[in-house]
């Protein structure tokens, strides 16, 4: 592959898993559980150390180390997450996301009901 494609297909990864991450923590649970939060906090943990760029997984893992994923609610998740995505944006020279236009932004178009809280990893048994 040329270095264009592997700049291309790099930043088409990266707007697809923002896109799920944004839309994750904008669906997250208002007062969610103690199951959901360590749910959210492992979720960014293992995408972090399974995310198949390895120089975005290194750069994620530092992020993570120096601003510990927000789990308490969803409004402090989805502003935890969209202040981790400008740090990125900054390192890269992209211009920074207004944090208040995420409602507006992401509309997975789900409906009102939320995802399953039963505590399970969901692995079969
Ligand atoms: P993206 O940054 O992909 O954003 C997509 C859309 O999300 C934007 O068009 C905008 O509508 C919206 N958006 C922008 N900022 C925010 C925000 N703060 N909050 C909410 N929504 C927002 N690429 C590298 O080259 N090097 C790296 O080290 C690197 N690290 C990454 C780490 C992670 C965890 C991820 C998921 C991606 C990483 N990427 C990295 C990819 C990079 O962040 C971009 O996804 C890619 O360059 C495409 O950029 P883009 O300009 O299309 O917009």
């Amino acid at each position: 592959m040329s270095k264009l494609a592997n700049e291309t297909a790099k930043a088409e990864l990266g707007r697809a898993t923002w896109k799920l991450l944004h839309t994750m923590t904008l669906r997250y649970p208002e007062k969610p559980t103690q199951d959901e939060r360590e749910a959210l906090e492992a979720y960014m943990y293992l995408t972090s150390r399974l995310y198949p760029c390895g120089e975005c997984a290194t750069e994620f893992q530092a992020l993570l180390k120096k601003f510990p994923p927000q789990t308490a609610s969803r409004l402090s998740a989805s502003l935890w997450l969209c202040s981790v995505h400008n740090e990125v944006n900054a390192r890269l020279g992209k211009p920074m996301f207004d944090c208040s236009k995420l409602d507006a932004e992401y509309d997975c178009g789900c409906g009102d009901a939320t995802t399953s809280t039963a505590a399970t990893d969901g692995r079969p048994k």
